[in-house]
């Protein structure tokens, strides 16, 4: 199997270079990752009914003997039709079959056949168009249905994948040790893997299932496990001194009940012998920045260090802005580290930060680099947690001794899922937004009621207020800066008195900067942007944010751009324009519409979107999952654990389980954190 994984597609009968190509695009490359392809659904060609009883209208499986030679008949525009007909005892039925020339080859007189299809005509002269057939001696009672990329059908595909079945050796060698097999009542991976794609029978099919499914998880949770074990080790630096109330008096506001709790939950971790590992989860806007910083407050003041990794340049510079104009004037020297800085003031940074005078770094990535150390760092905390691998974490925290942890993030994950991503971190919630906020009102309009949005655009602006517009989404690959410019020219053209900014991810970081402090300075009215401004950015006077194309985006992120909007006490806005007509995206808008519970809208997401996505790689830095379905496997999610825990028990580095380790390694280094 594993030499399968050098063998180019190119080996297998029938696949040429641009079929090799079309299925790489599958994630394919090699001929063992096709056989790691599995099936998205399957159809079952099972049980066939007689014809006479199929219900015109409705889809039908039957089997019937072809009749007599299919007809080519030429009709206008280039068309030919194949007309034959076919017949099973209890009645005949037309067939019409369009444009194929091999038709006359692959269905013959005399022969029989199982159909696929809707059953058309009357009930008189049952008719079918252009079904799907298959020879009935072929026994696939459960036939795969795969992912397909342009060019590509589902015959193609299964066809392949039947080739590259031949190539599998007889004696595949296993990642599952035989004795937990066999423990847990699995079959083996050449069974698995041959019955997932030609299942001999459903039962055959739920085994092979349930092996590569706990296989999947058995990866997951021990890749999980040592990227934790690196992480988690007894001991941090205690943080004796409790300073939470002389933080509250620095600031302008009182803190909220739920940041109280979220604040003492974690400061009597921060005073214990053991590092604290702790997650904070509130909606967007309910004022996660103002734990962090209480935590850096009592981190600097117990003589340590804080680091805060924020997940873009942007929203880094606001952390800094915001926590040194609260932090500087108490005594705390705090510090900006990012990709962009000129070299004096990096090495400016990266000495305070060594000789321990810099209290506070606020930082991207950048803080991870290998010139970055800490004469005593107390405490790291990662904002907006979502957007980091799980291995980022662990990377800057290595930069202390055994630090204590807290991660932030406005993604409300079902609990099952936070366990599994997070494992044992400890959770404080935030359920309450600081007094006086409205919920943002929100509006899904056609692109026809535009010009009267952007006249309210005006009108918020001539009240004083600011407003955000994410413009339409560029196609992956063309250039973001002229079209994002191109935009706000028009934008500016349609409300000529307004004062335009811009703002998008292929500025240089000094414009970035420029633009954004600009518009917190309230030196411009609109904002273009495009989905940068997602992630925690804050300016409390905006009160419009208005998203083209918003059918493009997910309801979580939707809610991360609403959530710009009703920071202050004014009252605000949310207008989602899109003119996308099917059910599903309707569907999402109106769930925007109606509730702004982060939470629900979660919920929603996740119902619509399945809970696949939350694995994808640019969101934990976790392999994605191709098989196993969390909300379904829980039963199986729970053996796996057990059993990663009892193999790494006996065996800490996976030595004796090379194949596994091997396996393991495979699939955290492309998802981009081993
Ligand atoms: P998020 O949880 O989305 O990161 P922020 O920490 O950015 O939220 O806070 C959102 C806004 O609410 C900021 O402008 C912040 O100053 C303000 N804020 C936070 N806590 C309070 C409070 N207790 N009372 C009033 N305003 C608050
Ligand atoms: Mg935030």
């Amino acid at each position: 199997m594993a030499s399968l994984f050098e063998t180019e597609l190119t080996a297998l009968k029938g696949v040429g270079p641009r079929r090799a190509a079309q299925l790489a695009k599958l994630g394919a490359p090699t001929v063992g990752a096709l056989l790691r392809c599995y099936p998205r659904s399957y159809e079952d060609w099972s049980s066939p009914q007689p014809i006479a009883q199929a219900a015109p209208g409705s889809p039908c499986l039957v089997k019937a003997t072809v009749l007599r030679r299919p007809a080519a008949q030429r009709v206008r525009g280039g068309l030919t039709l194949y007309k034959t007909a076919a017949g099973d005892g209890s009645a005949v039925m037309d067939l019409v079959f369009f444009n194929n020339p091999y038709l006359p080859n692959q269905l013959q007189e005399g022969r029989e056949y199982l159909f696929r299809g809707k059953m058309g005509g009357t009930l008189l002269r049952r008719q079918m168009s252009a079904p799907e057939f298959l020879p009935a001696g072929e026994n696939l009672p459960v036939r795969p249905v795969y992912r397909l990329t342009e060019g590509l059908s589902n015959r193609m595909v299964t066809a392949a994948v039947a080739r590259a079945l031949e190539m599998l050796p007889q004696q595949v060698r296993d990642p599952l040790p035989p004795d937990l097999r066999e423990r847990c009542g699995l079959c083996g991976l050449r069974e698995a893997l041959v019955q997932i794609h030609r299942p001999d029978s459903r039962e055959a099919l739920e085994r092979a299932k349930r092996r590569l499914v706990f296989e999947e998880l058995l990866v997951l949770q021990l890749g999980l496990f040592l990227l934790r074990s690196r992480e988690r080790a007894p001991a941090g630096t205690a943080l004796p001194r409790d300073c939470t109330e002389e933080f509250f008096r620095l600031l302008p506001f009182a803190p909220t009940r739920a940041q109280r709790r979220a604040v003492r939950e974690a400061v009597s971790d921060l005073r214990g012998g053991k590092p604290m590992n702790r997650l904070v989860q509130g909606d967007v806007g309910s004022g996660k920045t103002v734990v962090a910083a209480a935590l850096c407050y009592m981190a600097a003041k117990n003589g340590a260090q804080a680091a805060l990794m924020a997940p873009t340049e942007i929203l880094a510079e606001q952390h800094y802005r915001s926590l040194s104009a609260l932090l500087a004037p108490a005594g705390i020297p705090v510090a900006l580290l990012t990709g962009s800085q000129g070299a004096a003031s990096r090495r400016q940074t990266l000495e305070g930060l060594a000789s321990g005078e810099i209290r506070l770094v606020v930082g991207t990535h950048a803080l991870l680099g290998e010139g970055v150390r800490f004469a005593r760092l107390g405490l790291v905390v990662t904002d907006e947690q979502h957007r980091f691998g799980v291995a980022q974490r662990a990377a800057l925290a290595s930069k202390g001794e055994r630090p204590h942890l807290l991660v932030m993030s406005a993604t409300p994950i079902p609990r099952t899922l936070a366990l599994m991503i997070y494992g044992d971190l400890d959770l404080s919630v935030l359920d309450e937004l600081p007094p006086g906020r409205q919920p943002v009102s929100t509006y899904v309009i056609g692109s026809g009621k535009r010009r009267r949005a952007l006249g309210f655009l005006q009108k918020q602006i001539d009240a004083g207020r600011q407003c955000y517009v994410v413009c339409p989404m560029v196609e992956e690959g063309a250039p973001e800066l002229a079209s994002v410019g191109s935009y706000a020219a028009r934008l500016q053209q349609e409300l000529p008195r307004a004062r335009v900014g811009v703002l998008h991810g292929k500025m240089k970081p000094r414009e970035k900067e420029a633009a954004m402090a600009a518009f917190a300075a309230g030196e411009r009215d609109i904002l273009v942007s495009t989905t940068v401004v997602e992630v925690g950015v804050d300016v409390p006077n905006a009160t419009v944010m208005l998203v083209e194309n918003a059918e493009r985006y997910g309801l979580s992120q939707l809610h991360q751009l609403r959530g710009r909007v009703g920071r202050g006490a004014a009252r605000s806005y949310c207008i989602l324009v899109s003119d996308a007509q099917n059910e599903e995206a309707v569907a999402r808008l109106q769930i925007m519409r109606r509730t702004n519970d982060g939470f629900r809208i979660a919920d929603e997401d996740l119902r619509l979107r399945g809970p696949g996505d939350f694995f994808g790689s640019r969101q934990h830095g976790l392999p994605s999952l191709k098989i196993a379905d969390l909300s379904g496997d829980m039963a199986l999610l729970h053996l796996a654990q057990e059993e990663a825990r009892a193999l790494l028990r006996e065996d800490p580095a996976l030595d004796s389980h090379r194949l596994l380790r091997a396996e393991v390694r495979a699939q955290f280094s492309a998802a981009g954190s081993a």
